[in-house]
């Protein structure tokens, strides 16, 4: 029952000896999906050991270079591997117009179907299963780059069985769909046994949202209200709350604000500029304002584990 993030970069536009640009893997459930995709992502994703076959769709926040150069070289390697599983992936309809360049001057015909999704960058459904949705939202970087955020969210579970009690009142098995379904069990006697009786809460639905390049804005809390985990960029601490503001970023401190105003569970902090070695400086500004902070550095992993429905604050 996973619900996993790894971080493949946490740089800002330029890498250094120890991040990457920006990458991340989220595991649903045995779903992998691959969000922003900076230069060298494949390497990283073989050197953290992410399945990486088992990639379907891929999520661009944005047309900036730290967030897009590695994915022609991924979907080259995939090709060379002689992928066929189908590939989407979701991004600025420019970058349709550039893959589809590259490969016409590589010459290269990919072995597996590439369906690209043209993002608006507004609040849009891009994807949904029958255990989860995944939605974008608007944030605010520069002119030239439209700036998808996105949110993934579990969908509510059915029911939980309570063995004991089906057992005790020897439901049959081909009820049990319907006892999930909320519904009350009748004996060959007639005695009603309540649904509460038979059943427990399931466990309240996980969600993740990421949040990259973007000036601070109080009104996008409401896009990433209540999420048990937040990634928001913090490229500059609040010393450079003005280089911040010039370059469209936001600060540490920004980024804890954003998190307290949209109440979510907890946030990790990435996106950083190549003047912190150390971003780890970056935490107590935004520990002040939202205690349940982390500094990631690549190769993190952030799981969200199931909690009882009556543990859900
Ligand atoms: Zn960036």
């Amino acid at each position: 029952m996973k619900f996993e993030l790894t971080i493949l970069g946490c740089g800002a536009a330029i890498p250094t000896s120890v991040r990457n640009c920006a990458a991340q893997v989220l595991n649903v459930l045995g779903r992998y999906f691959l969000i922003d995709c900076g230069e060298a992502t494949q390497h990283q994703l073989r050197k953290f050991r992410i399945p990486y076959s088992k990639i379907n769709h891929i999520f661009i926040s944005h047309l900036h270079g730290d967030h897009f150069f590695g994915l022609i070289g991924l979907l080259s390697s995939l090709s060379m591997q002689n992928r066929k599983g189908e590939i989407h992936v979701y991004a600025d309809k420019r970058l349709q117009d550039i893959l589809e360049y590259q490969l016409k001057v590589l010459n290269t015909h990919l072995t597996f179907s590439l369906i690209f999704h043209s993002l608006s960058c507004q609040p849009e459904l891009l994807y949904e299963d029958h255990a989860l949705t995944v939605e974008s939202f608007p944030l605010l970087h520069r002119h030239d780059a439209p700036v998808c955020g996105f949110l993934f969210r579990e969908k509510e579970r059915f029911r939980a069985i309570n063995k004991e009690m089906t057992d005790a009142w020897n439901v049959p098995v081909s009820f049990l769909q319907y006892l999930k379904k909320g519904e009350d069990f009748v004996t060959d006697e007639g005695q009603l046994v309540a649904n509460s009786r038979l059943t427990m809460d399931a466990p309240p639905p996980r969600s993740y949202a990421y949040m990259t390049d973007t000036l601070y804005r109080e009104k996008f809390a409401a896009f990433v209200e209540n999420v048990d985990l937040l990634y928001h960029e913090a490229t500059y601490g609040k010393e450079y709350e003005n280089l911040a503001q010039e370059t469209c970023h936001s600060t540490a401190e920004q980024a804890a604000l954003l998190a307290k105003k949209a109440g979510v569970k907890s946030l990790i902090l990435g996106h950083f500029s190549t003047r912190y070695p150390d971003p780890s400086c970056l935490l107590p500004e935004a520990v002040a304002i939202f205690p349940n902070t982390s500094i990631c550095t690549d190769g993190d992993i952030f799981s969200v584990s199931l909690t009882k429905s009556n543990d859900k604050k």
